[in-house]
């Protein structure tokens, strides 16, 4: 579903990714730790196109993001994507972030609409809609009329769920979705994710949160330093860890 193949990212002089390398099967979930700085937020953006890559090649289903493959002087040649294209293929990968950056002047319902009817075109009945089914599905179907101010941090954290799951995605983002959160509401916002683990999503979740981990991951990749370490099942990477990064980080977060 993802393949990532010798990521890199530079900011200015920065090398922020140094070849990452990372497949996600579809309908499984990856859980994606190390230590602040490793660059774990700039790879989920990298994917997500919110960032341009430096080198490498990211696809999603088969399908290269940012680029067309063509040939220059009957060499294989890569060409940038319209911005058009690039928000086309955005649109397939929902991501959630740490801040829910929900628009504090929309209710509930306006926010989980207001993506669907932009950028897709759909119409307000439809998008009101769908906007309702997937509110009910993160257990707000008694807050459409609710803004922001209103609700508390897991319950806006939810309606930034609903709102990524509204435009349909392939596969769900979510950027230390619950480390905002009063440690009552963390719980609420973990339950909304196993659900739709349970549901088959494909989904890249960077956490600290090892007992989702446990729970949820089909595969866990430990970042350091703008590389993966080290990847596989929970089993593997959590309690029989190879690399000494690995078991220095783990002792911090167990
Ligand atoms: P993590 O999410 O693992 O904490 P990040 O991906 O946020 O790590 O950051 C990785 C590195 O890239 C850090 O050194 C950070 O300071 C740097 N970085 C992130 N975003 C930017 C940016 N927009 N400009 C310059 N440096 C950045
Ligand atoms: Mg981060």
């Amino acid at each position: 579903m993802v393949e990532m193949t010798g990521v890199h990212k530079w900011y200015g002089d920065a090398h922020v990714l140094r070849g990452v390398d990372l497949v996600v099967q579809q309908g499984t979930v990856t859980v994606m730790l190390g230590p602040s700085g490793s660059g774990k937020s700039t790879a989920l953006r990298c994917i997500n196109q919110l960032e341009e890559i430096g080198a490498g090649s990211i696809r999603v289903e088969g399908e290269l993001m940012g680029y067309r493959e063509g040939t220059k002087g009957g060499s294989p040649a890569l060409y940038r994507l319209h911005p058009r294209q690039i928000a086309t293929q955005r649109a397939r990968v929902g991501m959630v972030f740490q801040r829910f950056n929900l628009f504090p002047h929309m209710t509930a319902l306006g926010n989980v609409m207001e993506a669907p009817v932009q950028v897709l075109g759909k119409g307000k009945s439809e998008a009101r809609e769908r906007a309702v089914e997937m509110l009910s599905r993160v257990g707000l179907a008694d807050r459409l009329d609710h803004y922001p101010a209103q609700l508390s941090g897991g319950q806006q954290q939810r309606v930034a769920i609903a709102r990524a799951l509204a435009m349909d995605p392939d596969i769900m983002l979510f950027d230390e979705p619950t480390s905002a959160l009063d440690p009552e509401l963390v719980g609420e916002v973990l339950g909304v994710m196993r659900d739709l683990a349970s549901s088959g999503m494909t989904m890249i979740v960077v956490t600290h949160e090892i007992g989702f981990a446990r729970e949820v991951a089909d595969q866990v990749v430990f970042m350091a330093d703008g590389v993966i370490v080290e990847h596989g099942p929970v089993a593997q990477v959590i309690d029989a860890p190879t690399e000494q990064r690995t078991k220095d980080f783990l002792a911090h977060v167990l």
